[in-house]
């Protein structure tokens, strides 16, 4: 079965009674079946309609998410893993009504007035009924960059990780920063190096709890590593066939450096 997921709000989305619903539990997304993950329909999950947030279409039809109080016995799965196993629809859906959820439970009051907010008639947002205030959902835009230099790639190891692995370098952009201002600063602070050849890759949501992560590849001006340590364990140069264990298969980080090795293999 192919699926299809086409992110979007519409808010004179109904939902039906066979309408899918991302439901959290306990921050968990709670499932009809796990091998291959399946959600629940608004029947059988007996939530409110009127607390069902409209995120988008999934498979054609319109696709909702909510909080209920408890999984009821169904499986669950965490978000993770579903970004990990879960078909590539279903896990950006899964992605976005995490945001959106997270961001309707900070926003339920006002941050100007301390009213209760209302959901706003047309667009993805809430309004303060009170002073008129209105919330967006928010994202946390973060370069993630793959530094080369004479075919071999820059990677690092976070201290303190529970399986440890080696990774591209990433971090958050700051206010007044530009993209490429922010992708010299994170590797010159994190190693030490200067780069140059700054070219956008893609980008991937990343919803924990919002960040949207913009991919770049660089070049690096020079050789010797200057490691952060409050930051890094460690940081190595690496040529394509000697790589150390890299993030999973679902992560822009992963995509850049696949991409990488394949650049290297036809050169
Ligand atoms: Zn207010």
């Amino acid at each position: 079965v192919t699926q299809e997921w086409e992110p979007g709000f519409d808010a004179t989305a109904e939902a039906a009674a066979d309408s899918p619903v991302i439901a959290f539990a306990d921050g968990r997304v709670v499932l009809a079946g796990e091998d291959p993950p399946e959600l629940p329909t608004v029947a059988a999950l007996q939530v409110d309609p009127n607390g069902l947030l409209p995120i988008g279409r999934l498979n054609g039809t319109p696709a909702f998410a909510a909080v209920v109080d408890i999984a009821d016995g169904r499986p669950t799965a965490s978000l993770r893993s579903l970004l990990a196993n879960a078909p590539p629809p279903l896990a950006a859906a899964a992605a976005r009504a995490a945001q959106l959820v997270e961001w309707e439970l900070g926003h339920a009051f006002c941050s100007r007035c301390g009213a209760r907010t209302e959901p706003h008639e047309r667009e993805l947002a809430r309004v303060c009924p009170s002073c008129g205030a209105h919330f967006y959902p928010r994202i946390a835009p973060a370069v993630i960059v793959l530094v080369e230099r004479e075919g071999r790639v820059l990677l690092a190891r976070r201290a303190g990780l529970e399986r440890p692995f080696f990774s591209v370098l990433a971090g958050f952009v700051e206010p007044g920063e530009t993209l490429e201002e922010t992708v010299r600063r994170e590797v010159q602070e994190e190693v030490g190096l200067g780069v140059a050849d700054v070219r956008y890759f893609g980008s991937q949501p990343w919803p924990f709890p919002s960040q949207l992560m913009i991919g770049f590849t660089a070049r690096a001006t020079a050789d010797e590593i200057r490691v952060d340590e409050t930051e890094l364990a460690e940081a190595h140069w690496y040529a394509p066939d000697e790589l150390p264990p890299i993030p999973g298969p679902f992560t822009i980080a992963r995509w850049l450096i696949d991409d990488f090795v394949a650049r290297m293999r036809r050169a």
